[in-house]
């Protein structure tokens, strides 16, 4: 057991570290392509969306929107603007402010940012660090 603790503790320090480099294009992407997951299982209909919108009042919140090639539903934001700002900025969750630095709730690795983001997650060490 304790072997087993510290073998997650060394691998927790020893993990690389990731960093976010560049910058907020404000395409508001990020705010109208949002997947939610009810049961670890993407959102794929609106009938589940409204049943799952009774017990969870914050997907209130949001609207669909779309549907990606997955058959998941795309959701916006209704605090985004037209012109891709943020109604409520300074109380906008902690999700939101960590985006694009997000772990996928599947593999509990960082997802990577789209394309169209101005943002990408880099190891903060380089490649010759590790050699
Ligand atoms: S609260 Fe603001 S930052 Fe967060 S998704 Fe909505 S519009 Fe985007
Ligand atoms: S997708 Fe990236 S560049 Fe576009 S608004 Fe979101 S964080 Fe900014």
């Amino acid at each position: 057991m304790i072997l087993k603790y510290l073998k997650f503790l060394f691998d927790k320090l020893t993990a690389p570290k990731y960093i976010l480099k560049g910058s907020c294009k404000k395409c508001g992407r990020c705010c109208r392509n949002i997947v939610f997951f009810a049961y670890d299982k993407p959102i794929k209909s609106i009938s589940q969306y409204e049943d799952l919108r009774t017990k969870n009042k914050r997907l209130n919140l949001f609207y669909p929107s779309g549907e990606n090639d997955k058959g998941e539903i795309l959701f916006t934001c209704k605090s985004l603007t037209p012109d891709n700002r943020c109604k409520h900025y300074f109380f906008r969750s902690m999700y939101c402010r960590k985006y694009p630095m997000v772990k996928s709730l599947v593999s509990g690795k960082y997802l990577t940012p789209p394309d169209e983001c101005g943002y990408e997650i880099v190891s903060e060490k380089k490649f010759e660090d590790f050699l």
